[in-house]
């Protein structure tokens, strides 16, 4: 159905995809003209996808560890397994997601990472950056991530940035010295977020204050919303105007999800993968401790989540499955991340924008994925 027009194989010659579009005006029945960049959009406007193939913007993920078996702190080509795995589900862009580790682990992932920022791989996402979570946590609130937790220090993410962008850094802000660290963070220009966190609600409203600008993985790993002492999930559905939401249907009821959406506007969802996304069930490693993965979950042996199996593609039904339209999830899932890192030639459909692009069947599995002009291979 979809296919791109004879002879523009060769980079450089324009080529284009003809369905039902969503740009930032709304949905438009023609065709989308590119090169790496977007050159045009053509046809019509109408209301609804009906029964044409849907181009969406392709999805960005601003925290994912892993996935095809390997994991961003693996040393030795796993930044370019992970970010081919999930360009074939339809992420174009992703920010390279570490876990809490060692200085000299963090150092070397981010090492493997940096060339990675400057040239893409064929066939590969996008790596648009590097999201730091942790090392400086709340030990009492770990979730999957190893316990190798410190005290907050700049120039910790100096030095790590100085080898990589690091555009986002994961911390608990009711930790000695982590105010401060928000408001020095924030200078630099790093979007801090709350996370793996005991904050209380006014502990957390003080980061916000202080610069902070979202909230990870939004419930899982925080203190809740508990009426009488609420902490930093409630803190959020108060203040955020962004957060991180993992729709996996696993990590968050799919009523936390709708409660969330219709509180804060700017929801990005992100995967939080770890490396047994597209693996089959089974037993593997994740972040360094024997994990196992059966029907979309993936669990320590104490039975606690080791980061999710989920893809974009994926991310996008599940949003869908659980009431919300088409074009609000294709936001959740690609314009709001590209917004939050201020990102403005991403995330859209619009004429000299990146040509990050899925195509999808009308029942929204994945047909064709983009990365900046360049046609992925499917997923198999
Ligand atoms: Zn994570």
């Amino acid at each position: 159905m979809v296919s791109p027009e004879e002879g523009a194989q060769r980079s450089g010659e324009p080529r284009s995809l003809s369905g039902v579009i969503l740009t930032p005006g709304g949905w438009v029945h023609g065709k989308v003209e590119f090169t790496e960049r977007i050159l045009g959009i053509y046809g019509g406007p109408v209301r609804a996808p009906g029964d044409a193939p849907v181009i969406l913007p392709g999805f960005i993920d601003l925290h994912v560890h892993g996935g095809g078996g390997a994991d961003f702190m693996d040393a030795g080509g796993a930044v370019d397994v992970v970010t081919r795995h999930h360009a074939r589900h339809g992420t174009t862009s992703l920010l390279a997601t570490t876990a809490t580790a060692q200085r000299e682990d963090l150092e070397r992932a981010v090492t493997e990472i940096g060339p990675r920022l400057r040239l893409r791989a064929p066939g590969t996402a996008r790596v648009l950056g590097v999201h730091l979570e942790g090392p400086f946590i709340n030990a009492g609130k770990l979730g999957a991530q190893p316990d190798a937790v410190r005290p907050g220090s700049l120039a910790e993410v100096q030095a790590l940035d100085a080898l990589a962008r690091v555009r986002v850094v994961t911390l608990a802000p009711e930790l000695p010295g982590h105010l401060e660290l928000v408001r020095e963070l924030t200078r630099s220009r790093v979007s801090v977020q709350i996370g793996h966190s005991l904050a209380t609600y006014d502990e957390s409203l003080s980061a916000l204050e202080a610069g902070a600008r979202a909230f990870t993985h939004l419930f899982n790993a925080m203190s809740g919303m508990d009426h009488r002492s609420p902490g930093a999930a409630a803190c959020a559905l108060a203040h955020a105007e962004n957060t991180e939401l993992i729709p996996d249907l696993v990590h968050v009821h799919a009523g936390a999800i709708r409660a969330t959406l219709r509180t804060i506007e700017k929801v990005h969802c992100v995967t939080d993968a770890c490396a047994a996304s597209g693996m089959p069930d089974g037993g593997l490693t994740v972040f360094g401790k024997p994990a196992l993965k059966r029907g979309g979950a993936v669990r320590h042996a104490d039975g606690r989540l080791a980061g999710s199996a989920l893809t974009m593609d994926q991310a996008l039904r599940n949003l869908v499955s659980i009431g919300v339209s088409l074009s609000n999830a294709a936001r959740h899932t690609s314009t709001y991340a590209a917004d939050y890192l201020g990102l403005f030639d991403r995330g859209r459909i619009a004429s000299g924008a990146w040509a990050d692009l899925v195509v999808l069947t009308p029942t929204l599995e994945l047909e064709e994925v983009y990365v900046e002009g360049e046609r992925i291979e499917r997923a198999a």
